[in-house]
């Protein structure tokens, strides 16, 4: 009798288990980048995401001269960012830096979004003149009523960024163990520490680039591509997407679409109108 009580507790558990890995699994798998789950049929995996396949406005795209206007009435990029309370979050595609709190604001159009969190892609999802580097963070804002604005910056291979260099070590150490959807606490991080390395930048109006792919997006590409180095790469790579690859949705189309350059030149000088 004992024995048949533990081997269904056994089996019980085993059962249990067995349920919480194949959900996880799932949640992992609920959309990928190469496939039958791959980008091009994002929009078709759920209804909540037909915008991933019908949107007219999609990111990311390929920034190139002949959609460029300069618009120095954009004016440079008013940031007021803070060190603040930070953890660690697996989203099974990529790892983010979440500020749960927020870590200060950016000032676009007027309005203050929140930093609200910045995770990598592999290699970059924006393309300048249709050359794809090997990564681009994007740092994610916030408001309130939830609009978004995203300042994209784009890697070579070169020196390594020294905002990596400090996160690095506990991403290799946790992110093996980290379940999707684990958190663990960073302590506080500043996101000053991100260098963007130049006043200019492109923008436009786009979308997310993960399933729902929702528009209305505020878009800032930095234009000045920074350097990391490939063990960087690599073990962001490793530690983010072991066994996917890559994480890089490919380029939408712009339909029409204009991308603004501001350029501090042009903004400062009085004969340009
Ligand atoms: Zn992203």
């Amino acid at each position: 009798m004992e024995i048949e009580k533990m081997m269904l507790s056994v089996l019980r558990n085993l059962v249990f288990v067995t349920l919480i890995m194949g959900c996880k699994a799932a949640k992992a798998e609920e959309f990928n980048y190469n496939g039958v789950r791959g980008p091009s049929h994002w929009g078709d995996l759920k209804e909540e995401w037909k915008t991933c396949g019908q949107g007219r406005h999609q990111s990311p795209i390929d920034v190139i001269k002949r959609d460029i206007e300069i618009y120095p009435n954009l004016g440079k990029l008013h940031k007021s960012y803070k060190a603040a309370n930070a953890s660690l979050v697996n989203r099974g595609h990529y790892i983010m830096v979440r500020w749960a709190k927020g870590a200060g604001t950016i000032h676009v159009d007027g309005t203050n979004f929140t930093l609200r969190q910045c995770h990598w892609h592999s290699p970059a999802e924006h393309t300048i003149y249709g050359r794809r580097y090997p990564l681009e963070i994007h740092m994610v804002h916030q408001t309130e009523d939830n609009r978004t604005a995203v300042i994209g910056i784009l890697y070579k291979y070169g020196r390594h960024d020294t905002f990596l260099a400090e996160l690095m070590n506990q991403m290799s150490a946790l992110s093996h163990e980290m379940e999707p959807e684990a958190e663990e606490t960073l302590g506080i991080i500043d996101p000053k520490q991100i260098k963007l390395g130049s006043r200019k930048y492109y923008r436009y109006t786009g979308s997310l680039t993960t399933p729902p792919c929702t528009e209305g997006v505020i878009w800032i590409i930095v234009d000045k591509v920074r350097t990391v180095s490939r063990d960087q790469v690599r073990n962001l790579v490793m530690a983010v997407h072991d066994g996917f690859g890559r994480n890089a949705r490919p380029t939408q189309s712009e339909n029409g679409r204009i991308v603004e350059l501001y350029t501090p030149r042009y903004g400062n000088s009085k004969n340009h109108n």
